[in-house]
């Protein structure tokens, strides 16, 4: 495990931590304030040791002038502020001396969160390229630096990677937890041990398919995912989304004749029509015709993944088993976390659009653990490292956290 915060000696110290305030921002609102929540148990941390905080975090996708106008953290300050029931300072200003100033005559408790440390990409990218002078003014405001932005941890950016490099680093919390919790329940699973993948595009998901077929006992697949496999064997599978690449196709082939034990496809699927927004119908795998769309897995193979699921003792589900989002095609998805929750197994979910699913069906305590990592998330059970948190120290015999 990575130096904790609990090992770090910050008492009465000026600490930088890396929070991810990425959150969704609809009309001026923010609609779902998980990260914030997450955020806070290091914060009280840091307030019960008499700290003076300067948060750092980004905001949304800063790649023009204009995208400023949109993502400033201002409104995940007075958020802030309510959850804590103190004054949270707000600073515009990110790379400017007078912040030092500000800083210098906090007092001890005070916290202040800083600006979208993405502004800094226009015009220069000095956060994603890691600028190092950018993180070496980033650092010089603290003393000790926390790193607690797991969803960000596979970036190596100024405010993530390159303030390491001039101050003492930790992980914080909510790291921690998440790198516990994916060690205990996915790095070294009980088995029988299912992977349950569904989603859009079967390239964005290739790599995650490869590293789980080393670790996982049966690997279960629906959406645009089980689409491509049943293209690579041939079956009509109409107009529905899968991948158009012959390369991919054929690696598909090949992982198919490797693993036959271990996958299984869909039996049936509810469809759509390309010429017809109104037509759905049930249909057999083996009878769909060019003009349907696959949107949805159908009775049969909710039936089949059941019986594999209740023979199972750990299960991670990342993607949705259909287009989720429209009524008439979430069914298999709905199902699916129905069966989880009552299975009684140890059941993990991460990704994106996955753990949006599951809370849209209102279905978290469903779950073990659900990671909200994002990508990060799944580039952590891929790789079994994340470059947003490897220039920080391990820290050696450690009992593991229990979550
Ligand atoms: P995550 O973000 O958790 O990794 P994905 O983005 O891969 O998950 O999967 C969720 C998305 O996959 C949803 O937007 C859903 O509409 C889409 N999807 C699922 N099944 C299908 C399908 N049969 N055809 C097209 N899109 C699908
Ligand atoms: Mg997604």
């Amino acid at each position: 495990m990575k130096k904790r915060l609990e090992k770090m000696d910050v008492k009465e110290k000026t600490v930088v931590v890396r929070f991810d305030y990425n959150v969704p921002i609809v009309n001026n609102e923010i609609i779902d304030d998980t990260k914030i929540i997450t955020s806070l148990d290091t914060i009280h941390y840091l307030l019960k040791n008499n700290c003076k905080i300067v948060i750092l975090s980004h905001l949304g996708k800063i790649q023009k002038e204009e995208d400023k106008k949109n993502n400033s953290l201002a409104i995940v300050a007075a958020k802030l502020k309510n959850l804590l029931n103190q004054e949270v300072y707000f600073s515009h200003n990110l790379l400017d001396p007078e912040l030092l100033e500000r800083i210098k005559i906090m007092i001890p408790k005070d916290i202040i969160l800083l600006e979208n440390t993405r502004f800094l990409d226009i015009p220069n990218k000095l956060e994603s390229n890691c600028d190092i002078q950018t993180s070496s003014f980033l650092a010089s405001l603290g003393e000790v630096f926390v790193m607690d932005a797991f969803a960000s941890a596979h970036r190596a950016h100024a405010s993530t990677v390159g303030i390491t490099k001039f101050l003492p680093s930790c992980i914080g919390f909510s790291v921690e937890r998440e790198l516990s919790a994916l060690n205990k329940f996915l790095m070294s699973p009980k088995r029988p041990f299912t992977v349950i993948m569904g989603g859009a595009k079967v390239e964005d998901k290739l790599e995650l398919i490869e590293a789980m077929l080393l670790k996982c006992d049966h690997l279960l697949l629906a959406g645009g995912l089980a689409n491509s496999f049943l293209k690579a064997l041939n079956f009509n599978i109409g107009a529905s989304l899968a991948t158009k690449n012959a390369k991919t196709i054929e690696k598909l082939k090949n992982i198919l004749l490797n693993n036959r034990d271990k996958i299984s496809l869909p039996l049936d699927a509810i469809v759509g029509s390309s010429y017809d927004k109104t037509y759905t119908r049930y249909k057999k795998i083996n009878e769909i015709t060019d003009n349907e769309i696959i949107y949805d897995i159908g009775v049969k193979t909710i039936e089949k993944y059941k019986s594999i699921i209740l023979k199972s003792e750990t299960i991670f589900l990342n993607g949705t088993m259909g287009v989720y989002e429209d009524y008439r095609y979430s069914n298999g998805t709905k199902e699916i976390l129905q069966i989880l929750k009552e299975s009684q197994k140890i059941v993990v979910a991460g990704g994106g659009d996955s753990v949006s699913s599951v809370k849209h069906f209102g279905f978290n305590d469903a779950f073990t653990y659900l990671s909200c990592g994002g990508g990060a998330t799944l580039e952590y059970l891929i790789h079994g490292h994340l470059i947003g948190i490897d220039s920080i120290m391990e820290e050696e015999n450690i009992e593991i956290l229990d979550v």
